[in-house]
């Protein structure tokens, strides 16, 4: 039988370790459930998955092919299992987002790279492999997203994550906003049928899950008829969605009636000059205050991103920020460095002005600087950063913030998660990267 590893390599960002015990406190990603569903069951193969972030790679073991999937921060630590499974005899395969940006790069440490959408691609990539024909590269923008395979969630390591359960109902982007890779890569938007979406949050274990859309509200239409298709499931979910649903009061009724109890919002920044900056410009600072009321009145729970070093952000960003995020009462507050990831409009811009530092993926994670700022040093924007996090998630912001009125029990783990980062942080050695590849 042929043997098939996949694997996502170490997002160490948010993760806790415990002892020997790792968790993710993110929800489970589909990535490597969905590959594993997607593999054509006459070719009758044994499939492991493995998320490095919380489980060890089994070096060990012989593999017949190994998959891996990389973003941006974690190519590097990709390209590296890559080169070691191939020493060890193994077929090794990339595909994710990165490569989908720079390909270029991934083709000396795979046999083989996957451009695009893996609906299409890995199915035929794997009979391809069967048949001793492998391509070097496998490259399509086509989708179809109706009646995929279901997850095999039974891969996934029990207890691994703060939420095991993930779906995904749209996939895809028509925003603009300059730090996002979501519209650097150009394969549109696409909507899965909402009965297979209901057909699937039907049958998971338990009543919690998360969608992992970037945009589920862009078809108005769409959401609607999955919301009301939802009420009856009765689950509770959470969710992402633009700071443009505080326009749709009516939509927000839905989504609560449906289930939802948690949402992340990319606030991005508390100045309106910041937010049109980086194409955001939907995002309106003072309007903050009502959307978190309205979240609030219906016990939503929120989460708010911040980006700190937009060309306006001079030093004192920091305090304004956490003094904003404390006074909206946003509930598990989540901070990230404006990071240029390749060819996104940032990248380009910052490339222009001859403001990047270097070119080690390994720090384009949005918790490392990896640019000159417009108005500081770039340890000046480190060190305001990391300052942020620890007055934010200090105990006397957390209790000005939590509510007894919304699950109280997840907030206060959430603010303690945060907590426990703001250490790792601390002790993190390398926050400037002054190695090679420095320009
Ligand atoms: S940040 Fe969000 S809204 Fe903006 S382009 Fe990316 S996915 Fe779309």
């Amino acid at each position: 039988m042929v043997k098939i590893l996949l694997v996502l390599p170490d997002a160490h960002i948010h993760r806790l370790k415990i002892g020997r015990f790792k968790i993710s406190f993110r929800e489970a990603p589909l990535t490597l459930t969905t590959l594993a569903a997607l593999v054509p069951p006459e070719l009758n193969m044994d499939v492991k998955i493995i998320d490095e972030s919380i489980e060890d790679i089994p070096f060990n073991e012989s593999f017949d092919l190994v998959g891996i999937s990389c973003l941006t921060g974690t190519a590097n630590r990709a390209y590296a299992i890559a080169d070691q499974f191939s020493n060890l005899g193994s077929t090794v395969v990339l595909g994710g987002v990165h490569l989908s940006l720079i390909p270029e790069e991934a083709r000396e440490h795979a046999h083989s790279v996957v451009i695009g959408f893996a609906e299409e691609l890995w199915p035929q990539l794997l009979r391809d492999f069967v048949h001793g024909v492998l391509k070097k590269e496998y490259k399509s923008d086509r989708v179809c997203l109706e009646n995929l395979p279901v997850p095999r969630r039974d891969l996934q390591k029990k207890f691994g994550y703060m939420m095991p359960n993930t779906v995904f109902a749209t996939r895809g982007c028509r925003g603009a906003c300059d730090f996002c890779t979501v519209p650097s890569v150009p394969f549109g938007w696409h909507m899965r049928p909402v009965d297979n979406v209901i057909d699937e949050i039907a049958a998971l274990n338990g009543k919690r899950f998360t969608f992992n859309d970037v945009n589920l509200l862009d078809n108005r239409e769409y959401a609607i008829s999955l919301f009301k298709k939802m009420k009856p499931l009765k689950k509770k979910w959470g969710g992402l969605v633009s700071t443009r649903i505080g326009q749709d009061e009516e939509m927000l009724d839905l989504m609560s009636e449906s289930g939802c109890i948690y949402l992340l919002i990319g606030f991005e920044s508390v100045l309106r000059t910041a937010t049109t900056q980086i194409n955001k410009g939907f995002n309106d600072p003072n309007k903050y205050a009502a959307l978190m009321q309205m979240m609030h009145a219906r016990n939503i729970i929120v989460q708010g991103c911040f980006i700190f070093g937009c060309d306006d952000d001079g030093p004192g960003i920091f305090e304004r920020t956490v003094n904003m995020v404390n006074e909206l009462k946003i509930d598990i507050p989540r901070y990230a460095i404006y990071t240029p990831y390749p060819k996104t409009a940032a990248f380009r811009k910052l490339m222009s002005q001859d403001r990047l530092l270097h070119f080690n993926w390994d720090h384009y994670d949005t918790q490392h600087v990896v640019f000159r700022p417009a108005q500081m040093t770039p340890e000046e924007l480190d060190k305001g950063f990391r300052w942020a996090y620890k007055k934010t998630f200090g105990l006397s912001s957390i209790t000005k913030r939590l509510s007894f009125k919304r699950s109280f029990p997840v907030l206060l783990a959430g603010n303690l998660a945060y907590r426990m980062y703001c250490n790792r942080l601390d002790n993190d050695t390398s926050r400037l990267f002054t190695g090679q590849n420095v320009k």
